[in-house]
């Protein structure tokens, strides 16, 4: 039987992806799969074992080891072997460490087939860097999601501070720059724009018009 389709949105920290994509997938009555959560989890777990994170055969050994799970609700909850981590992957040093995490080849390599096994009856809107690249090459739609540095600054801003999460506007920045770097010149799972995705600039834009738009491209594509 043909899978129901996968629809895959990459696109840089901040670029609004995963509110846009939950907002979607819940009105389409689709599976949303956060790739970012699957890699702050396994940093948290890295963080809290102490594991060398340039350590290739340590890293690669945990990933194995660890078993990522998401329950839907209002909330989208993510648990790490069995606890619930929803909260706990979203602070600061968690995001700065994940750039290394997500550099280690045996980590992608779990993580990207633990992705194509949950997206494999489709259904899904997975969102990430390299799923239009690499999870699903032949996802039905692919879109790159992006916005200009200063905006998707201001966002991640707004939402920890919104979480009580105290930070400087101007850290957010340089974090995010260096997690840009960080994302485009990995040798492996890189983010890319693909020449089969449609991009979108959110700059400037608000949360109904993207979630409008994506709404609308998915419904052409398909
Ligand atoms: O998107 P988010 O900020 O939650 O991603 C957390 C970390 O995981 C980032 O460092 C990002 O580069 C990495 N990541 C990745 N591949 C994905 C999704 C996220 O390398 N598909």
């Amino acid at each position: 039987m043909k899978r129901k389709p996968v629809i895959a949105i990459d696109g840089p920290a901040g670029s609004g992806k995963s509110t846009i994509a939950k907002l979607v997938a819940s009105g389409m009555g689709f599976h949303y799969i956060d790739t970012g959560a699957m890699y702050r989890a396994v940093t948290l777990k890295a963080l809290g074992e102490g594991t060398d994170r340039k350590n290739e055969a340590a890293l690669s050994e945990l990933a194995g080891r660890t078993k990522i799970d998401f329950v839907y609700g209002d909330r989208l909850k993510v648990f790490l072997d069995g606890a619930e981590v929803t909260d706990e992957i979203r602070l600061p040093e968690v995001s700065k460490a994940s750039s290394d995490i997500a550099d280690s080849r045996g980590v992608r390599a779990a993580l990207v087939k633990k992705q194509q096994e949950m997206g494999k009856a489709g259904g899904v809107i997975m969102d990430g860097r390299d799923i239009g690249s690499m999870v699903f090459p032949d996802a039905e739609v692919k879109i790159y999601l992006d916005a200009s540095v200063e905006e998707r600054a201001e966002r991640r801003f707004k939402e920890l501070s919104g979480k009580g999460i105290k930070t400087g506007q101007e850290q957010v920045r340089k974090d995010i720059e260096e997690r840009d770097r960080r994302d485009r010149e990995r040798p492996f799972g890189a983010l890319i724009k693909m020449n089969d995705a449609v991009t979108l600039d959110t700059t400037g834009l608000t949360i109904e018009q993207v979630a409008a738009k994506i709404s609308g491209i998915i419904k052409g594509k398909l």
